[in-house]
């Protein structure tokens, strides 16, 4: 083999490679011979809106749908599975959407995790926001002890991130009153984001079932919420991925959306 054509067929295997790279199946056969192999695209996700078009925040407080008609915040929380936060976290390098995280900073996920999402925390594509330390109903705690739950998060995410989480938070199970109400917008948490929709994966339940979830919950507007805790939603990124793209919509963080 000359050198133009040992060229050829080197650059011949290493698209060969990436296309299976891409596609992320290993039961495919190796490229061996220098033909040409032809790499089939996925269409790109649409980008999320310019900064410029971003809105203020509603008053009173509470988020649960987004404005516009193609918008899509999907905000997991929790982080139990270090091995989900991770597998999550590849999915959105891997495929450029948009994702909220809702921590519990008492999880080793969230440090296990570090420099795996430090780039797209940085960039933007994920976005950290409060959800206690340790996940309790705040709505049957001191009032002392709401706010310390708040701080300690708040705390670990400045510390381990260099991210100031405020003014997204959510209260564990949804539960808030008042009181709860209070002590938060005091700490300068004060968009309490609820959801419009879930994947009820907050559980084990199969895969199959988070997918006919985000069939009947991936719609514009939507604010979704899954969990980083258990691994069947890491069998169907693939289809929650091109249920998005069929659909045309944006995926969103919510700093996408609103100024803050
Ligand atoms: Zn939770």
């Amino acid at each position: 083999m000359d050198r133009r054509h040992f060229l050829v067929a080197l650059s011949a295997v290493t698209v060969g490679a990436l296309g299976l790279a891409r596609c992320g199946t290993s039961a495919q056969p190796r490229a061996t011979e220098a033909t040409p192999v032809a790499v089939e695209q996925p269409p790109p996700l649409l980008p999320p809106p310019p900064r410029a078009a971003r809105i203020p925040l509603p008053g009173g407080g509470v988020l649960s749908s987004l404005p516009g008609d193609d918008l899509l915040a999907l905000t997991v929380d929790d982080g139990v599975s270090s091995d989900v936060v991770r597998l999550y976290t590849e999915f959105a390098r891997d495929t450029g959407v948009r994702l909220t995280y809702f921590v519990n900073g008492a999880y080793a996920s969230w440090t296990e995790n570090q420099a795996l999402l430090r780039p797209l925390v940085d960039s933007g594509q994920v976005q950290l926001a409060n959800h206690t330390w340790s996940h309790p109903d705040l709505t049957k705690l001191p009032l002392s002890v709401v706010a310390e739950e708040l701080r300690h998060t708040h705390d670990f995410l400045w510390k381990t991130y260099g991210i100031d989480a405020r003014p997204y938070f959510r209260p564990p199970y949804g539960a808030h009153n008042a009181h709860v109400d209070k002590i938060s917008t005091e700490l300068g948490y004060t968009a309490n984001t609820l959801w419009s929709g879930s994947l009820e994966d907050h559980i084990v339940i199969p895969a199959d079932e988070i997918v006919t979830m985000a069939e009947k919950y991936f719609v514009p507007g939507a604010i979704v919420i899954g969990h980083l805790n258990h691994e069947p939603v890491t069998q169907v990124y693939g289809r929650l991925v091109d249920l998005i793209r069929e659909r045309r919509l944006r995926t969103v963080t919510l700093r996408d959306v609103y100024l803050s």
